[in-house]
């Protein structure tokens, strides 16, 4: 195929059993949503550019590398969402959702687009699912969220393990920002070469460098919990004690800071055991709402990967029977009939366009695994009943269609 004809590079199509798995993921996460009162937003695949670069900081991996950004025909800066959080903020504010009640809980579906290396189960269209709480502080919604994200790994039976850690806040960051980048300067020399041009403007983003030499050095770098303020230490340890008492496992990892610039507080991944990769993430963003002109707004949220959570679930199984309905001659008004008939009583029915003989019929009715055939030629037709051909056993009767 020419090479204009195939999807671009990074983009792809799901279907057949990868959109059961597709479907599998987003139903069982929707679901759960739903019993946490969790209420669907939709916001544009397009924002302008400077809707991600102020929130998710100019110095990120996301915004230097990551974004398509494009020129509509007036010159505008637009850019397809890399993530979803900055719009949903944007629409937070535009539509003042903060003057309706005293907080929100919104969640969102749809595709991301980054423009990264493509490799199993990373894409440069990919899909999430994300949500997200406006207008609470208190870490009660911290323990409410991962307790969401514990229960959406339970239930489409994932093993990961809940990474959790504190990035302070205002008051307690800088001091700490200081004294890392102060210990980075001492072991520059052994520092990548992106990380030694990191460590002045996104220091925090060289703890969590997977460039081994890189992780080697940071060992013994300075951890905020060290550095923690009254303040975001009580919540920390609050956070802690209510996953206990949830029963949420979780794991300390003083190193996870998050690509993302917009972080305060608690930040979280759940790491898959078996790809060692996130497949959710997200945390506290306690300024962004106040950085983006609206009110002072604690909020929070995650972000699930739909495509890494299809690398791990199994294919679901069909749950009901098909039935596939084969006209032989004459007889496309009553097939057409038997077909609605059968519908009308909720069955789930496929009505044969294929033409040929029995054995070719089956063969489709096979391909198809439908659970019955149901055949009609000339001599059903005169004496108003159809015959049912179990597929499995092979045993074929003739019935009148109301007592299938
Ligand atoms: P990674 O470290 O794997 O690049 P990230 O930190 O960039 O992930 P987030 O911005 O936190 O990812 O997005 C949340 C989730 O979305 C990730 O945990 C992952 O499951 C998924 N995700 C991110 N980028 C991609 C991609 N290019 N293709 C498929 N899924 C992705
Ligand atoms: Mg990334």
């Amino acid at each position: 195929m020419a090479e204009n004809f195939q999807a671009p590079r990074g983009f792809h199509d799901i279907i057949g059993g990868e959109l059961r798995k597709f479907r599998r993921v987003t139903s069982t996460v929707r679901e759960l949503l739903r019993k946490y009162n969790y209420e669907e937003i939709i916001t544009p695949v397009v924002e302008y550019a400077k809707v991600f670069e102020r929130s998710i900081g100019e110095a990120t991996d996301i915004v230097q590398k990551e974004m398509f950004v494009f020129s509509d025909r007036k010159g505008r800066r637009l850019a397809l969402r890399p993530e979803g959080t900055a719009g949903v903020v944007r629409a937070y504010i535009q539509n003042k959702l903060y003057a309706l009640r005293p907080y929100h809980k919104l969640f969102y579906e749809g595709p991301m687009f980054r423009y990264e290396r493509p490799q199993a189960g990373r894409y440069r269209q990919f899909h999430q699912i994300g949500v997200e709480v406006f207008g609470v502080a208190e870490p009660h919604a911290d323990a409410e969220l991962l307790k969401l994200a514990d229960e959406i790994l339970k239930a489409l039976n994932v093993q990961a393990t809940m990474e959790i850690n504190s990035l302070g806040c205002r008051v307690c960051r800088p001091a700490y920002r200081e004294a890392l980048v102060e210990y980075l300067h001492g072991v520059a020399g052994h520092l990548c070469d992106v990380c030694v041009d990191r460590k002045d403007r996104n220091p925090l983003r060289v703890l969590d460098c997977k460039v081994e030499t890189c992780q080697e050095a940071v060992k013994e770098a300075p951890k905020m919990v060290d550095y923690l303020c009254d303040e975001c230490r009580e919540h920390y340890t609050k956070l802690k004690d209510y996953l206990k008492e949830l029963g949420v496992n979780f794991r300390e990892n003083h190193n996870l800071v998050r690509g993302l610039d917009y972080y305060t507080r608690t930040v979280f991944e759940a790491v898959s055991d078996e790809l060692g990769v996130a497949v959710i993430a997200g945390g506290r963003y306690d300024y962004l709402v106040e950085e983006f002109g609206g009110p002072p707004t604690p909020a929070l949220g995650f972000a699930l990967g739909v495509e890494r959570l299809m690398l791990l679930v199994e294919e679901p199984q069909r749950n009901y029977d098909l039935y596939f309905v084969i006209p032989f001659g004459e007889v496309h008004a009553y097939a057409l009939k038997v077909a609605d008939i059968l519908r009308s009583k909720g069955k789930v029915v496929e009505l044969s366009y294929r033409k040929g003989g029995l054995k070719k019929q089956l063969e489709l009715a096979n391909k198809l695994s439908a659970d019955y055939a149901v055949i009609i030629g000339e001599d059903e037709l005169k004496e108003g009943v159809v015959s049912l051909k179990d597929m499995r056993t092979g045993e074929q009767r003739k019935v009148k269609v109301e007592e299938i």
